[in-house]
């Protein structure tokens, strides 16, 4: 599977932003247990690193794990932005000591859907 996202960012690299949507949502267990969303957010860093992207990150409900996660990857994280915050404003102010990272309003359309988007129109 990774091998296959390397392939589209770099297929459409014009097009690609950043790395996401990535991160944690404790209000979403019964879709994801936690300690499946902590596994695959740490191998979203190593795409990010690899391609050299921002991050779009969500957070809901995790920022205790979210940020210890940032903090044992943060050698491999260059920027990005963080939407659903839940958090604390001891929460948001750890979040905000990352380097280059912001705290954005939630969206209805993630830039992977907008990614999703462009691919297909490509495609079709
Ligand atoms: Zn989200």
């Amino acid at each position: 599977m990774t091998s296959v996202i390397y392939s589209i960012v770099n297929s459409y690299a014009t097009y690609v932003v950043a790395i996401g949507e990535c991160g944690l949502d404790y209000d979403r267990l019964h879709f994801c247990p936690a300690e499946i969303q902590k596994k695959y957010f740490e191998k979203q860093f190593e795409l990010a690193y690899t391609t050299k992207l921002p991050m779009f990150l969500h957070m809901r409900a995790a920022a205790e794990d979210f940020c210890e996660i940032l903090e044992k990857n943060k050698s491999r994280f260059s920027a990005g932005v963080t939407h659903s915050f839940t958090g604390s404003a001891e929460d948001r102010d750890k979040l905000l000591s990352f380097s280059d990272m912001y705290i954005g309003e939630s969206v209805s359309v993630t830039v992977y859907q907008l990614f999703s988007i462009c691919v297909v129109n490509t495609i079709t």
